[in-house]
């Protein structure tokens, strides 16, 4: 476990970084100057945990947007020609200290978001491998094929896109805003960053070390505010060529509308209902696991979490019974607590919708099973952020239940009888982002795998991922794939042909 600290370390930690935040209040980073808004907005962000207060924020108007879009343009010249071999040199110096700095980035997530610093401390390190990964692949970057026809030599080459918008959620904010920023900085591509309100201050942490690393100025530019302002603005700026959105679906539909009078390119990594199948020839023990794992991690605020476990009628009652125990005993604390497996979710207002699921679902007729030991470190109240898991079991694939991302800790348990059965009701749902099943059958785990409608399916997994694959979804899950460089370059990129001619083909001659 990346979480080697105790709780009091951490918590120190923590109350070092945001000590400097509330004293200096967080401003926007454009063209390399730490900047208030132009019409001096700010907003004040507070701590899931206590909604102590942790901080002043800058709040980006269009006017804002217009001189960060400004900057990545000035900067974009310089860096997209800057040698692949120095962006790989810079970039792996931005993970190096991502990696010195991975318990301060870790303990401010965890404060700023609620999520337990077990996941948080792999989380950093996971921005440091996202930058490694495609630093290496800087230098290839631009390398494309060569097409040799009878009287023309055709070769491609990719050249960066232009500046970009990244526009992150408020889960694992460090992580996702790695895995989007540094693809774009390897492919040359300068950024605009806009992270999500609820979850500002790892961004500039993130800034902060670019900076260090010696990013040159403009070419990563954190604006803070709002998404119908702020975020709206950068999709809609005419010089900003592409835009990279993680988030809800509803927004990825928005900010299609948004970018379309500019023509922007889109990569839309959306939300997700996930089904897990366990069927009866699988490893039980390590399907329950891995169920549990991929549900009650995180806080279940994971866009590849599996809320839908759909498990055969033959062992449907003892792997429920199973799931109870689970949900019973699971630490619900204080998220700088190395012990801590659910924190207190996002914002009062998140925590409100994922309460209300379980009225829904004892209206719906579910059995509700309310789990989670609470440690002494915490109240948990109507107030409060902090939730008990939660397992719905009996329930139908069209109950609300089944259909609506919860986005919590939350876990909606179906009955199937058999293959035909588990494949229509995993795929009867709006998403198809990832979707997991358990057999030890190796022809069903092929045709499972090929007949789910989603983009990334684990067959006796839990989410594990190998940053060359494609990640992505289908449906109301997203629009393009990340992953090795075929998949995030090709967003970040033009693809440009040359076609030479030997001199040997015929040229029509018109007129005189
Ligand atoms: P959200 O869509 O509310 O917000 C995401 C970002 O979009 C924020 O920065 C927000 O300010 C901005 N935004 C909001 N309205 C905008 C607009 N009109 N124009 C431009 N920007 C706008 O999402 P959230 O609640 O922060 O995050 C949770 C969602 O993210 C869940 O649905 C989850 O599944 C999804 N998610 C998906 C993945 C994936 O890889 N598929 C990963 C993580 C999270």
């Amino acid at each position: 476990m990346a979480a080697d600290k105790t709780f009091e370390a951490y918590e120190s930690i923590a109350e070092e970084s945001i000590a400097r935040v509330i004293t200096q209040p967080v401003r926007h980073l454009i063209g390399g100057e730490r900047r208030s808004s132009l019409d001096g907005s700010t907003f004040e962000n507070t701590s899931p945990v206590d909604y102590r207060p942790l901080g002043t924020i800058a709040s980006a108007s269009p006017a804002d947007i217009d001189s960060a879009a400004q900057a990545a343009a000035d900067a974009f010249e310089e860096w997209s020609r800057t040698p692949g071999k120095e962006r790989k040199r810079i970039l792996h110096r931005v993970a190096d200290l991502i990696v010195e700095n991975r318990d301060e980035i870790a303990a401010v997530e965890c404060i700023d978001t609620g999520q337990a610093i077990r996941f948080m401390s792999e989380a950093a390190l996971r921005g440091a491998e996202n930058f490694r990964f495609f630093a290496d692949h800087a230098p290839s970057a631009s390398d494309g094929r060569s097409m040799p026809d009878q009287h023309h030599v055709n070769y491609s080459m990719r050249q960066p896109i232009g500046p970009v918008g990244v526009i992150t959620p408020w889960n694992t904010p460090f992580m996702l805003s790695t895995w989007k920023i540094a693809p774009a900085l390897a492919a040359g591509c300068t950024v605009v960053h806009k992270p999500a309100e609820w979850s500002p201050l790892t961004a500039s942490l993130l800034s902060e070390l670019a900076l260090e690393a010696g990013l040159p100025a403009g070419v990563l530019n954190t604006v803070h505010g709002f998404g119908e302002s702020a975020g709206k603005a950068l999709t809609e700026h005419p010089l900003i060529s592409a835009i990279a959105f993680v988030g809800e679906s509803a927004t990825g539909s928005l900010i299609q509308a948004q970018g379309a009078p500019t023509l922007k390119r889109v990569h839309f990594e959306l939300g997700g209902k996930n089904p897990v199948i366990v069927f009866d020839d699988a490893d039980l023990e390590r399907a329950l696991d891995a169920v549990a794992f991929m549900i009650w991690s995180l806080n279940g605020e994971r866009c590849t979490s599996s809320s839908r476990v759909l498990i055969q009628s033959s062992i449907h009652d003892e792997f429920v019974a199973k799931l109870k125990e689970r949900v019973a005993t699971l630490p619900v604390g204080h998220p700088l607590d190395p012990t801590t497996v659910i924190g207190p979710l996002i914002h009062p207002v998140h925590c409100e919708k994922v309460r209300s699921y379980e009225a829904i679902a004892r209206s719906a007729g579910a059995d509700v099973t309310v789990g989670g030991l609470l440690s002494d470190r915490i109240t948990l109240d109507d107030e409060s952020c902090f939730v008990r898991p939660m397992l719905f079991s009996g329930a139908k694939n069209d109950m609300t239940i089944s259909q609506e991302e919860i986005f919590g800790p939350v876990l909606t348990a179906i009955l199937f009888e058999d293959e035909a059965d588990a494949i229509r009701i995993a795929n009867d749902v709006d998403y198809g982002l990832a979707g997991y099943l358990w057999t030890g059958d190796t022809g069903r785990a092929h045709r499972v795998a090929r007949d789910l409608n989603a983009g990334m399916i684990w067959v006796n997994s839990q989410n594990v991922r190998h940053l060359p694959t494609p990640f992505g979804g289908v449906k109301a899950s997203g629009i393009g794939r990340d992953g090795g460089p075929e998949f995030s370059f090709d967003f970040y990129m033009e693809t440009k042909n040359v076609a030479i001619a030997y001199d040997t083909h015929s040229v029509p001659r018109l007129g005189g």
